[in-house]
């Protein structure tokens, strides 16, 4: 397998509660960034609100990226509340990623396969990066792993059907198994593994496999020792600047 750069995602989701705090937040990660190995790609996605102000903020030379937690699939129109791909790519060059399908969207905003594949491919289309999210209930896991990859493997599918194999270069897709995400339960780095594996199986080699749930600062390293896993995707331990850090020398170490 060609080895791949390592990703990095740091998720605030609707996180935190201040301008304030979410600037302090910003400049740490920044500067924790600045110490990261050239062959890993750090990514920040805060709330959209601070997408401006912080794309605006990163300096020439930063190895800081920004994201959004989500996008729409509609450029722009009567769509309230809604935000399109090129409205983000509008942002600047930092502006390079959106996370699709994040299992918090699907479970209570409603998401579908479908909908979450309308995003995929209208992101790609803008230019966007993709992160995105597949993993499994606590329900499906206790039948067993081979269940477990059966279902991943379908919204993979699903998720990308109709997009090519030269688009999805563009595409990170995150395991983030839903009974390991913000629980403090590790999945097993050998099954985080195997779902890779898994994935890569639907996806085709090119696409990046991060893994996501509970990692922190003493846990990163037990994932990204493997070949088979390209990157982490972080949710709270991304809002607390010294976990970031950590997580950051980790990726240095295990580059
Ligand atoms: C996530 O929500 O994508 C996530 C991995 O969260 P946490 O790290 O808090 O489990």
């Amino acid at each position: 397998m060609a080895r791949q750069k390592k990703l990095i995602a740091f998720n605030w989701k609707e996180n935190p509660a201040s301008r304030r705090d979410a600037v302090r937040l910003f400049r740490g990660t920044a500067a924790a960034a600045r110490g990261a190995e050239q062959g890993t790609e750090i990514a920040v996605f805060p709330p959209f609100l601070y997408l401006a102000e912080f794309s605006a903020a990163v300096r020439k030379g930063d190895r800081l990226m920004l994201g959004a937690q989500d996008v729409f699939w509609e450029s722009q129109g009567a769509y309230t509340g809604e935000i399109g791909p090129s409205m983000l790519r509008d942002l600047g060059p930092a502006m390079r990623y959106a996370i699709i399908g994040h299992s918090e969207r699907r479970q209570f905003l409603g998401e579908t396969d479908e909908m979450i594949n309308r995003k995929v491919r209208a992101a790609l289309a803008s230019g966007l990066r993709v992160i995105l999210c597949v993993g499994e209930q606590a329900s499906i896991r206790r039948n067993g792993a081979a269940a477990a990859e059966r279902h991943i493997k379908e919204q993979v599918k699903k998720a990308l059907r109709g997009i090519g194999a030269r688009e999805r270069n563009g595409v990170s897709i995150a395991y983030e198994p839903i009974w390991a995400i913000g629980t403090g339960r590790h999945c097993p780095p050998e099954e985080a593994v195997a779902a890779a594996r898994a994935i890569r199986s639907v996806a085709g080699g090119s696409c990046r496999v991060l893994y996501g749930g509970s990692v922190d600062g003493a846990t990163v390293g037990d994932y990204l020792c493997y070949t088979e896993i390209n990157g982490v995707l972080v949710g709270g331990a991304s809002l607390r600047v010294p976990e970031v850090k950590k997580i950051i020398k980790q990726s240095i170490i295990h580059g």
